[in-house]
């Protein structure tokens, strides 16, 4: 196998995790001419669904994780919950991209935002805490309001909690776990966008337009790129973006996401070093899509410049509600349907989504974009 070429067509990816990221990844990665063994510990998951192959195994089994080193060529991840000493069993073996180092920064808000802070990118002001009185001083250093998050394992707007008065400081410290959590001073942002830069080993980047995301419930609702916004602020959140991706020194994809002040200053919120659910609006509006990005830095290829040819509005299928729709979508003319292979829609689960295509510069304002999806 010449590396210098990258990986063979035929070499093997091992992605660790089973959703839908790893599944629209593997699909990407068959269009490239390679084969993807998933582990996850779940039977029938979406990304299996698409895979040559499947450990079904718990993330700490180490006999598993040896025996899926050795049959793939280099690993990589779909989502970042990953136990740290398997990840590290895993780098013994064979190459892993992101790197270890990258996913344990990612993996922690305070590492996160101590190594934000350090190379320039602003965040929220934060303080770390550990007890009721770490609280009680971060509330008089920060103010009220004030967003109260665990320091890991939270997604979703899961893992936190919104700090009014003092009286809400005792039942949210009790209600979040694990301990140590993190005080952010609340941004009363304009809106949130993310910008998503695959960078190679070589030291190459391409970054997608900036985007902006509105959230329902939490939850990703539609994503609109390229976010309306003056090209000053998204030129500042693609330079961030590349800052971020170099000094990680990052061979992968990463997602950034970030507040925009009501001044149009940025601070970045959260740093995922994967395809991101703000990237799937290139699979149908860019020659090469987040996937196929995350695909060609891992396996060594060549990078494509990250550029659009059309505007587009995402919309995720979340849960009952919106499957209930699936028919009429696939019936309305202009839509275009992923759907992840999920029998079972709960709420708030990610079934699915939706691309709408605009020529470029064509994406309607903020009014046009819900009459754009309309499909009832
Ligand atoms: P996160 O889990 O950090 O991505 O937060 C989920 C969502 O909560 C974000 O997308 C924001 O809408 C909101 N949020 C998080 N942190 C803050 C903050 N410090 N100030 C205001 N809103 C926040």
């Amino acid at each position: 196998m010449n590396l210098s070429h990258g990986l063979a067509p035929g070499s093997t990816i091992g992605i660790i995790g089973g959703g839908q990221l790893g599944r629209m990844s593997a699909m990407a990665a068959a269009r490239l001419g390679y084969l993807v063994h998933i582990f996850t510990p779940e039977a029938d998951s979406p990304a299996s669904q698409v895979a040559a192959q499947t450990t079904v195994a718990n993330y700490t089994d180490q006999a598993a994780l040896k025996s899926f080193a050795a049959a793939v060529d280099v690993v990589t991840f779909e989502f970042e919950n990953i136990p740290a000493p398997s990840l590290k069993l895993l780098s013994s073996l064979r190459p892993v991209h992101p790197s270890a180092d990258i996913l344990a920064i990612s993996q922690d808000r305070l590492a996160e935002k101590a190594f934000l802070n350090g190379i320039g990118a602003p965040t929220a002001p934060y303080a770390a805490v550990e007890s009721e009185a770490d609280l009680a001083a971060a509330i008089t250093q920060l103010g009220l309001p004030a967003v109260l998050k665990t320091t890991r394992l939270g997604y979703d707007g899961k893992g936190q909690a919104m700090l009014r008065t003092e009286a809400d400081a005792a039942t949210a410290f009790a209600a979040l776990a694990p301990k140590p959590l993190v005080l952010e001073g609340f941004i009363d942002f304009a809106c949130e966008i993310s910008v998503i830069i695959a960078r190679s080993a070589d030291g190459s980047i391409a970054s997608f337009d900036p985007v902006e995301n509105r959230h329902k419930h939490h939850i990703l609702d539609l994503t609109l790129a390229p976010a309306p916004l003056p090209p000053a602020i998204l030129a500042e959140a693609t330079r961030l973006g590349r800052l971020i991706a170099e000094r990680l020194h990052l061979i992968g994809l990463l997602a950034v996401e970030m507040f925009v002040t009501s001044t149009g200053t940025l601070l970045v919120n959260e740093i995922a070093p994967r395809p991101h659910n703000s990237g799937h609006w290139t699979m149908d509006a860019c020659p090469a899509s987040q996937f196929e990005m995350h695909i060609r830095a891992v396996a060594g290829l060549p990078l494509p410049p990250a550029s659009r040819h059309s505007d587009a509005v995402m919309k995720n299928l979340i849960g009952p509600d919106d499957m209930a729709d699936w028919p009429a979508i696939l019936a309305t003319p202009g839509l275009i349907p992923h759907h992840y292979g999920k029998t079972v829609a709960r709420p708030g689960r990610k079934m699915g989504h939706l691309n709408r295509l605009f020529p470029k510069g064509g994406l309607p304002g903020a009014f046009g974009i819900i009459d754009a999806l309309k499909y009832k």
